[in-house]
């Protein structure tokens, strides 16, 4: 596969939409030699942007409720009329009265899985243990995980997923499903709304990249060795450090009752459930959430490495905003490959995987690998200095 020119079959409708806008652009701004007519290369965005608000708008004839990650609605309709009419519609009705937002109909759906898959193997693991069962029961949680953590993250920006009235639901689910996938309780939340989210990789960031040199696998270790074993202090301390003792004092406290309740499981319950209903899925997603972190903030802008959009990095089957002059779009690769070909300094690689947009247009391979490799260069402490100066004088 090239990825330079490899379209993946299994992108969304937006997806397609999106790619196709900027490979236009590209097209466009390489016969004209840059020289775009005015009106052209904003036809085709402002068309493809209305295309996918309509996608998006429940009250829009295009409107089409995501049910599935797995297969797109559109071929199951086509393949199997039936199934639509007498299973998918009633279902799709059902649960568009359950959701905040009609798009997240698809939640329903994987909190339909977690609870008739992993809690019930879950409680027969901790009942009657089998090694062959602990093993497949490890495996579907990390099928499951990355679409899971994608659900949560919206779960912990929106305050929920179902409507209000289902808000004891809201509440109460992470409790059962967060430890089986390997999240700590309401940790995601105060590392990545209370703290992440604030501090947008900059120096008091906790999880920042930017005192390290992203393409040096000895660097990467120690970011993900320092989350892995100090985070459960640290994220308290974070806290303290800016004076805000209600989320220092919780972060705290779920974080060491999560721990304790492991351990008393593993030593007075069953040792070996814990291990693979508990204790892998927990130390798999935190390296997992740091490599993934990694990929996404290794690339930094050397200019203005605060703003969020001079070093956001755009995955095209994740596309949430794209066409910034500074940003950076790739496809056929997600966060974590991005890491591994860091680390193997495969530069050309992700040269490849980048769609170019903006004056990286008229830039060849070469000069793309350059770029990219000048925006992993790690920080001194002088240049954390001059380049954060709001953040070395006042403490937020
Ligand atoms: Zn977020």
């Amino acid at each position: 596969m090239d990825p330079a020119t490899f379209k993946d079959p299994n992108l969304t409708v937006q997806d397609v939409l999106v790619l196709d806008t900027l490979l236009a652009d590209v097209d466009v701004r390489k016969r004209t030699n840059g020289q775009v007519p005015a009106n052209m290369d904003s036809d085709g965005a402002s068309n493809a942007i209305s295309k996918m608000k309509a996608l998006n708008d429940p009250g829009d004839p295009e409107f089409e409720p995501t049910l599935f990650v797995t297969w797109d609605l559109r071929d199951l309709v086509r393949l199997y009329p039936w199934l639509d009419k007498w299973v998918l519609q009633p279902y799709r009705e059902c649960a568009r009265k359950l959701v905040r937002v009609e798009t997240d109909v698809v939640m329903i759906t994987h909190l339909l899985l977690y609870f008739t898959t992993s809690v019930p193997s879950a409680i027969l693991l901790f009942s009657h243990f089998s090694w062959i069962h602990g093993v497949l029961h490890w495996i579907m949680q990390t099928y499951y995980v990355g679409t899971y953590t994608l659900m949560m993250h919206q779960h912990i920006h929106m305050g929920g997923i179902l409507k209000s009235r289902y808000q004891w639901f809201n509440t109460i689910f992470p409790y059962i499903t967060d430890p089986l996938m390997g999240h700590t309780w309401n940790s995601y939340y105060y590392h990545h709304v209370k703290h992440h989210h604030v501090e947008g990789n900059g120096p008091d960031d906790l999880s920042s990249t930017i005192r390290y040199q992203r393409d040096e696998l000895r660097d990467f270790l120690c970011y993900v060795g320092r989350f892995f074993f100090f985070i459960w202090l640290e994220l308290p301390l974070y806290f303290l450090r800016k004076g805000n003792m209600h989320c220092a004092s919780r972060a705290g406290f779920w974080e060491i009752s999560n721990m304790a309740t492991i351990f008393i499981l593993w030593n007075y319950v069953n040792w070996r459930a814990t291990l693979f209903c508990l204790v892998l899925p927990l130390a798999q997603l935190r390296i997992g959430l740091m490599i993934g972190n990694w990929g996404q903030h290794a690339l930094v802008d050397d200019i203005d490495p605060d703003s969020d959009f001079r070093s956001s990095i755009t995955l095209i089957d994740v596309a949430d905003r794209y066409a910034n002059e500074h940003a950076l779009v790739f496809r056929n690769i997600d966060y974590m490959m991005i890491t591994v070909r860091l680390l193997r300094k495969d530069y050309k690689y992700l040269a490849k995987c980048l769609v170019p947009i903006g004056n990286q247009i008229g830039m060849d391979e070469d000069e793309i690998a350059k770029m990219l490799q000048a925006k992993t260069r790690r920080f001194t402490e002088a240049d954390i200095r001059r380049k954060f100066p709001q953040k070395s004088q006042v403490q937020r």
